[in-house]
């Protein structure tokens, strides 16, 4: 059934990989089913999924009818619309009517949302096929997907490695061609650098882009949803889609934005490039060698390198890990056992209470309820929420004087490559570390994506990272583009 329905592959994919660009092509022509593709993917699931442990939940039989009704529509002359046929797995903190959604947590369990979160129903109404809902670091807290409450996911490219987190299974996922595209949710890095450690692309929008309704809240003031793809046109179809207003968020941008596969057709020809000169060190060589490299692509195709400052960049850390955990426990609170999931009985209501979030928290969730408690707890609200505010308007000051001189900027995604299991388990200082080039821009509000270029140590995928100001996704795109196409040159060499 898989082998004997050969679709066109797209040139410009250096893995030969099957795109969701391709996938919507072929089933809205009718030259191959949505359901024959769903069973290619089902079948690359059960062969290596149990290694992987990049879903929380297969949905193979929902695939199926889903897949069953886009190919009715083909059949009776309809257009299923621009995915149509195309398989994406969610984040399992995005809301699913009727099916489980457990943020990788024991306290939701058995917890069924009743209504799908707005970037599902547009994704189906686009002629998507939800395959699945993929694991994350418990509440997307953490940069391994260790964090999870149900065991780890393992990297693609070498399960004895991680693949990134708090998104490491969306990021495995496409990966490992489980479907051909996943979302993430994003709130320091955590779509960004599991793109770079599983080898894909992955998008952090601007701040309102896409609507955050039926994504379940970490830090709210930070988190935004984007998708994994194989390629830069595949994440500017699925941003196209899922992106735009909507009434249900009240954060989300009032108007529409431009179509990102447009914007790709320009080249960056003239385009400033900024060279961060103030970045924190602490990438490695590989890392650092690879974005000299990636400099030099966009150099080559027209664009021109400008070095810029950001003093207050290295401070993005630290304001973090004070603004996200005060948000997230106050988003946290709610998980009581009254209304959702997992209720340890107990003799009385606060007994109930604290039995049950002990129960039901993990480790690293604990620490930033705590952490955020007391940053926001009276005669410390000034000294640490207050003061991490002021360094977050800093933060985003000095971008809007970066940007003044540079359209995009480009760092590395992470300073590392994939990393061996364990190995900074016991150091949550060592663990946030690798968030410190993704952290700023959802300081700031602003976009940032990471597209694969090239390998590093021990043959691993590299990152690298364009940040844009808010709503530079075009321009961003455009050099995500322009990358690309210097990889799939420099793989033919
Ligand atoms: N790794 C960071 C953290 O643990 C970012 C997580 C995310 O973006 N969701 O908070």
């Amino acid at each position: 059934m898989m082998a004997d329905d050969p679709i066109p592959t797209n040139d410009a994919d250096p893995a030969g990989t099957t795109t969701a660009f391709d996938v919507a092509a072929a089933v809205r022509a009718g030259t191959v089913t949505a359901a024959s593709l769903v069973e290619r993917d089902l079948a690359a699931i059960a062969a290596r999924e149990p290694e992987l442990h990049a879903f929380n939940l297969v949905l193979a039989d929902r695939a199926r009818a889903e897949a069953a009704a886009v190919d009715a529509l083909v059949a009776a002359g309809n257009d299923p619309g621009p995915l149509a046929g195309v398989t994406v797995a969610l984040k399992d903190n995005m809301c699913t009517h009727g099916v489980l959604t457990t943020c990788s947590s024991k306290i939701l369990e058995g917890w069924k949302p009743p209504y799908d979160a707005t970037v599902v129903t547009r994704l189906r109404a686009a002629g998507a096929v939800v395959i699945g809902k993929t694991n994350l670091d418990e509440f997307a807290m953490g940069s391994s997907t260790e964090n999870s409450a149900f065991g780890p996911t393992r990297n693609p490219h070498d399960p004895s490695r991680v693949p990134g987190g708090s998104s490491g299974g969306s990021a495995a996922a496409v990966a490992a061609g489980f479907s051909r595209v996943s979302l993430g949710s994003d709130t320091g890095g955590s779509i960004r650098q599991p793109a770079a450690l599983c080898g894909v692309v992955g998008v952090k929008p601007t701040y309102g882009y896409v609507s955050r309704y039926g994504l379940v809240a970490f830090a709210s003031s930070l988190d935004q949803i984007g998708p994994f793809t194989t390629t830069v046109a595949d994440a500017a179809l699925l941003l196209d889609v899922i992106g735009g207003h909507d009434p249900m968020d009240s954060t989300s941008i009032p108007q529409a934005q431009p179509s990102l596969l447009r914007a790709i057709e320009q080249d960056v020809e003239g385009l400033r490039v900024g060279r961060i000169t103030d970045l924190p060190a602490g990438a490695d060589d590989d890392v650092v060698e690879r974005l000299e490299l990636a400099f030099d692509a966009l150099r080559d195709a027209g664009a021109k390198i400008v070095d810029v400052r950001v003093p207050a960049f290295s401070f993005g850390l630290t304001a973090y890990y004070l603004i996200a955990p005060a948000e997230a426990s106050s988003n946290l609170a709610r998980y009581d056992g009254v209304r959702y999931g997992l209720r340890i009985e107990s003799p009385d209501t606060n007994a109930m209470y604290s039995a049950t979030r002990e129960a039901g928290f993990g480790e690293e969730v604990k620490r930033r309820i705590m952490l955020g408690t007391y940053a926001l707890s009276a005669g410390y609200y000034d000294a640490y929420y207050g003061k991490a505010l002021k360094v977050r308007r800093l933060i985003a000051d000095d971008f809007d004087r970066a940007y003044q001189d540079a359209d995009v900027l480009l760092t590395p995604a992470s300073p590392s490559v994939a990393f061996p299991f364990g190995s900074k388990g016991d150091n949550p200082l060592a663990m946030y570390l690798c968030d410190v080039y993704t952290i700023p821009t959802n300081l700031a509000g602003h976009p940032g994506m990471s597209v694969p270029f090239g390998t590093g140590a021990d043959g691993l995928p590299v990152g690298a990272q364009i940040l844009a100001p808010a709503l530079g996704e075009p321009q961003m795109f455009r050099a995500a583009a322009a990358l690309e196409r210097a990889m799939t040159k420099e793989l033919a060499r």
